[in-house]
């Protein structure tokens, strides 16, 4: 009798255990000022509308955003994006070519798949040298074209997260399925889930799962326009951060370097 009592308790002793040690480990992290969660907004490739209507909507709600950028695309708006600058938006590298997997047809001819790690960290060196001749500015941060973290193929396929590891202070995914967890993230690979072509209420989805969990979501788009493929909305990021700035609504929005920098004096190292 004793020993079936024995069997039947353990299950429910471990679900006992295990429910109380993982919301105790989420309380321990706080946000600044009492905030639920962190919230980055960011937008990739240095695209025209982004300089175009992207950065005046951001400015009039004085929100700053991350912008990775490939330096290419820079020159076409120098102007715009040397006042982007000077608004106090962040400023992030996005490799010289874009180079993704030569599935992409148009990256056939700068594929991942052809890479090498030493071309790769060439790429990126020269990348930040140019953004820095353009815009005055030392790109910490970095966003993985495609999202893809690989040169080569097969047997010789290699990560390139160590040379982002090495050269950036983070680096961000793209189409990724949720929000990093400030007490566990590797900032060499955060994760970035898409702004483009949602409404308001899909990104409300987003922050609610965020703030249950007290994680930081980064948000990851291309255009900042109204219509469009790879399009963030500018009628749902007007609504986005109206309810973002309303303290009532517990978040902390903050370019990733500032997040990355709070994440720095609160995670505990090797975690
Ligand atoms: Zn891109």
């Amino acid at each position: 009798m004793y020993k079936r009592n024995y069997r039947l308790a353990l299950p429910t002793l471990l679900f006992i255990a295990s429910s109380l040690t993982v919301p105790a480990q989420d309380k321990t992290f706080a946000w600044p000022e009492g905030k639920q969660m962190a919230l980055s907004l960011t937008f990739d490739d240095g695209r025209y509308s982004q300089v175009e209507g992207g950065t005046a909507l951001l400015d009039e709600f004085g929100t700053k955003a991350t912008f990775y950028v490939v330096p290419s695309a820079v020159e076409q708006r120098l102007e715009g994006w040397k006042k982007a600058v000077a608004s106090g938006h962040e400023i992030g590298n996005h490799s010289l070519n874009h180079p993704c997997s030569g599935n992409f047809p148009w990256a056939r001819q700068k594929a991942l798949e052809n890479y090498t790690t030493k071309q790769m960290k060439e790429e990126l060196a020269e990348a930040n040298k140019r953004i820095q001749q353009l815009l005055g500015v030392n790109a910490k941060h970095f966003a993985y074209p495609c999202g893809q973290k690989f040169v080569g193929r097969g047997k010789d396929t290699k990560s390139y997260v160590p040379i982002v590891a090495e050269l950036f202070q983070s680096g961000r995914g793209w189409l990724d399925e949720g929000p990093n967890d400030p007490q566990f993230c590797d900032p060499a690979q955060l994760t970035g889930m898409e702004s483009d072509g949602k409404d308001f209420d899909e990104i409300l989805v987003l922050i609610n799962q965020a703030k249950t969990n007290h994680q930081w979501l980064v948000l990851a788009g291309h255009e900042m326009a109204e219509n469009g493929n790879q399009t963030t909305r500018l009628s749902m990021l007007r609504q986005l951060l109206a309810y973002a700035k309303d303290p009532a609504n517990g978040i902390w929005i903050a370019p990733v370097g500032d997040v990355v920098k709070y994440l720095g004096q609160k995670q505990p190292a090797n975690k």
